[in-house]
């Protein structure tokens, strides 16, 4: 062993040794902690129990909200899953309000090439948004006045959802809304893919067939007030 390598090998000896002590010393002194604490703690005769510090003895909710953080969502999502309508319908409703349904600004966003993106409804040069579609679209404001409601245009979707409901004075209301964009997405995939001009009577009928199936669906004590809003309808 040369002198050089000793000295190496002696300064590799210092610096494992000088971890060690600080390891050590570490330990220790978590260890000191521990008596310290330990010196404190009282026993009692009860039995030992688990216990989670958001303070019940069940993985709940609550627990869910303390993990994750907890931000208040709009009431429209607590109407959405609450209403009547079938799956398909909440669903498509939902995909609406987190602005990913298939409309062809969000088309063009993913890219899609087509041949326009604007409106087919309506033909004015003006883009297909679903705040268009459902709200400001010609097509759009004859279904909703079939309601007797007139969508306000608002900074938010959820501003205008709740333009819509201050004006329908039922609780059903949110199964109405969903109903009614659900019947403006039919007429607008009706014209795209199968070249069916939109009509109002063709919409009318289509809201009052989705009225119909939703009576099976629908509490008791609503059905009165939904029997009537069918036969409104001719
Ligand atoms: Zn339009």
């Amino acid at each position: 062993m040369t002198l050089d390598n000793s000295g190496g090998l002696s300064r590799h000896v210092t610096l494992a040794l000088t971890r060690l002590t600080k390891a050590y010393t570490g330990m220790y002194t978590q260890f000191l902690l521990l008596e310290i604490k330990l010196d404190n703690f009282q026993l009692s005769p009860e039995k030992d129990w688990w216990t989670y510090i958001w303070g019940t003895p069940h993985f709940s909710q609550k627990a869910y909200r303390h993990l994750l953080g907890h931000v208040d969502a709009h009431p429209v999502f607590k109407w959405l899953w609450k209403s009547s309508c079938q799956n398909k319908h909440k669903v498509f409703f939902w995909l609406l309000i987190v602005d990913r349904l298939s409309t062809r600004n969000i088309l063009r966003r993913k890219n899609m090439v087509l041949p326009s993106y604007d409106c087919a409804i309506c033909n004015n040069g003006i883009e297909e948004t679903s705040q268009h579609l459902f709200f400001q679209c010609p097509l759009a404001l004859t279904c909703w006045n079939m309601l007797q409601v007139t969508p306000v245009d608002s900074d938010s979707f959820f501003g205008t959802i709740e333009s819509i409901k201050a004006q329908i004075s039922s609780h059903m209301f949110m199964s109405l809304i969903i109903l009614l964009c659900w019947t403006i997405w039919t007429a607008r995939n009706e014209l795209i893919f199968q070249g069916i001009q939109p009509s109002l009577g063709q919409c009318r009928a289509t809201f009052k067939k989705e009225l119909a199936l939703l009576m099976h669906r629908v509490k008791a004590k609503h059905k009165p007030q939904l029997e009537e809003w069918i036969s409104s309808f001719g």
